[in-house]
């Protein structure tokens, strides 16, 4: 039997849409309808599929106004965030339509024959995505996969499956043939477990929480299933007393607070060396109150609403700790919460290890460059983080030491379609984008030819 879903708009709390979710019988037709897709996907030839590709998006690009409308609607992300992410599927099926032609295998050198690898395409690939970056994370799972000839079932998170399902539609007019990417709205418990357990797919790609990510991981055990998991962050944002403190100030506010604090590569610790602590919270906190949180429609917004009632609620149990400063945000209705700085008394404290998923930043101070390595490796997660400083070597140094995926330096980017993303420890397991991804989504197959008489 299925389920309604009524989408709340988390900036009005006002009901968007009703979105009916699929159940398991819906789901096996699903898988099975991609499975019989992928006989006639794979055999496409490489360079049709290639512009298959490219004409998905450009016809996402040309949506980016709808889809960017949808996104703010139903996630609550600025119009400036939300526009980029409509731009950034578009990139990524560009960067991987040219994967079709360059799937290259190798040529061994053996005695007495040739010996070939080819890249085969696994299947029907589960694509599972979380309500904090519906857009991207969606194509970050897709595009390549389906440029290197695998078929795709995803399923949006609940709470945020409008652009998902636009993007369904929008495949379908671009020219991929039908059943070759499917959107299947529907729980997690329901749907998303189901991609686990279906024999027929092949391979999951799941983001979102660290505890649901294991109990993947230990589904896919079961049949040897390929995963590959974003998950979790607690990232530092490391700040030595060398470097520009007025910049590393500027930028802090972005670095955390950005789509609500709800992005695994927020930089919630701030780590800033003992000697530059007061000239840095004085900056930060001009930044701070600059920050703007408001109608996340507006061109001029900084941060909108957090996804949900339970979200904020989840997220203002880390409260009780001493506050530096906040930020302002608007009243009345919406799941509005202000930008917050902590200042935990001891590492041991709450808000410096869980991941809060809000616009909650927690503030320590460090004595010099060992321990302040020390301080950014204590922690179960390893996705991202910052380091500013003018001492080029130092940055090396630092940026070698510290456990994590992806780090920048005198910067808080870490998120370019072409160069590689995922995470050490419990942050996950494999590297989505760039020019490896396409790895996680064929097998090597090695063909051994005898020449011999
Ligand atoms: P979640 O439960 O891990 O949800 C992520 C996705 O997995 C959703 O599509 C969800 O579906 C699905 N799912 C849930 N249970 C499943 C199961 N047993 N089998 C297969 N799929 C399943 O995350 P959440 O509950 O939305 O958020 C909780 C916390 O996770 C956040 O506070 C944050 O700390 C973390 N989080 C991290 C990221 C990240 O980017 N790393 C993203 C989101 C959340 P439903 O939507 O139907 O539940
Ligand atoms: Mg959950």
């Amino acid at each position: 039997m299925s389920s309604v879903y009524e989408v709340i708009n988390p900036a009005t709390e006002k009901v968007v849409t009703a979105i009916e979710l699929a159940d398991e019988a819906a789901t096996d037709a699903a898988i099975e309808r991609a499975h019989k897709a992928f006989d006639t996907w794979r055999h496409v030839a490489p360079g049709d599929r290639a512009k298959m590709l490219r004409s998905f998006a450009s016809v996402v690009s040309a949506h980016r106004e709808e889809l960017a409308a949808l996104e703010i609607e139903n996630s609550g992300h600025t119009r400036g965030n939300a526009l980029w992410e409509a731009e950034n599927v578009a990139n990524v099926l560009n960067y991987y339509s040219a994967a079709p032609e360059r799937l290259f295998g190798k040529q061994i050198p053996v005695p007495n024959g040739i010996d070939i690898t080819f890249k085969e395409p696994l299947g029907v690939i589960g694509v599972i995505v979380p309500w904090n970056f519906p857009m991207p994370i969606a194509g970050w799972g897709f595009a390549p996969a389906l440029a290197a000839g695998n078929t795709v079932v995803l399923k949006p998170a609940e709470y945020t499956p409008m652009t998902a399902i636009r993007l369904g539609e929008l495949a379908l007019e671009a020219g991929i043939p039908k059943d070759v990417f499917t959107v299947i709205p529907g729980k997690g418990s329901i749907v998303g477990a189901r991609f686990v357990t279906h024999p027929k797919v092949r391979k999951i790609v799941f983001t979102g929480s660290t505890q649901v990510g294991k109990s993947i991981m230990a589904g896919c055990a079961d049949q040897v299933k390929r995963v590959t998991l974003e998950l979790g962050g607690k990232s530092a944002n490391v700040i030595f007393a060398d470097s520009d403190i007025e910049k590393a100030a500027a930028n802090a506010p972005g670095a955390v607070f950005d789509n609500a604090g709800q992005d695994c590569c927020a930089r919630s610790r701030i780590l800033v060396e003992k000697s530059a602590f007061d000239k840095f919270m004085s900056a930060f906190e001009v930044a701070v109150k600059k920050f703007r949180v408001e109608d996340p429609s507006l061109a001029t917004s900084d941060m909108g609403p957090m996804i949900s009632a339970k979200q904020k609620a989840a997220v203002e149990k880390y409260l009780d700790e001493p506050v530096a400063f906040t930020g302002s945000a608007p009243s009345g209705p919406g799941f509005w919460l202000p930008p917050t700085v902590l200042l935990p008394t001891s590492t041991k404290s709450k808000s410096w290890n869980d991941e809060i998923f809000g616009p909650v930043v927690s503030v320590m101070t460090f004595d010099g460059e060992d321990d302040a390595i020390a301080k950014a490796n204590e922690t179960e997660f390893g996705l991202s983080g910052s380091i500013w400083t003018r001492d080029s070597g130092k940055a090396i140094r630092v940026s070698r030491a510290i456990e994590s995926g992806n780090l920048s330096v005198n910067s808080n980017s870490s998120v370019r379609y072409w160069t590689p993303f995922g995470g050490y420890k419990q942050s996950g397991l494999g590297r989505e984008l760039g020019p490896d991804a396409l790895d996680s989504f064929t097998e090597v197959k090695n063909v051994f030819i005898s020449t011999g008489k």
